[in-house]
């Protein structure tokens, strides 16, 4: 029985942010932004129409979530040493001694540990599981985000 995935990558699966990430040294970046790629490949048993998934549905998805980070400060919730704190319209983050204040309307405040290239793929995977779920397809078999920082860097998250 063949294995059947689809891929979806190209110059529209993008989106532009600015984060900061801790050093194995315990070093904290200064914050930067990134010009990200996302490339998606989806397994599964074909459907009805010998499709894995509706690739328009799914690249739809895909792109408003794009969209809700797409120039934004990324921000980890889950941080043991970041404290991020949400109040009256600003955020304040704290990494002592440095602090940063920006207006939550421009802050993505993710339910990660950090906002590095691994766990935003992570992120994306769950994101999509989510939204496969909801559109009432069935589950896929394995689903792999890749997301690219800077051209030649990219970390892959498999799920499933
Ligand atoms: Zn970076």
């Amino acid at each position: 029985m063949p294995d059947y995935s689809v891929r979806l990558d190209g110059d529209d699966l993008i989106f532009s942010a600015a984060h900061f990430i801790l050093l194995p040294d315990g070093i904290c970046e200064p914050l930067h932004g990134h010009n990200y790629r996302v490339a998606v490949e989806i397994a599964g048993p074909l459907d009805d129409v010998h499709c894995v998934v509706d690739f328009i549905a799914l690249g739809t998805v895909l792109k408003s979530i794009l969209r809700e980070l797409d120039h934004a400060v990324l921000l980890p919730r889950h941080s043991p040493v970041i404290r991020v704190k949400e109040d009256e319209g600003e955020v304040e983050v704290t990494f002592p001694p440095r602090r940063w204040i920006f207006p939550a309307v421009e802050c993505r405040i993710l339910p990660l540990a950090g906002t590095t290239v691994e766990l935003m793929a992570r992120y994306l995977a769950e994101r999509l599981i989510a939204a496969v779920a909801d559109a009432g397809f069935d589950p896929p078999t394995r689903l792999r985000v890749e997301v690219e920082e800077s051209p030649g860097r990219r970390a892959i998250c498999d799920v499933k």
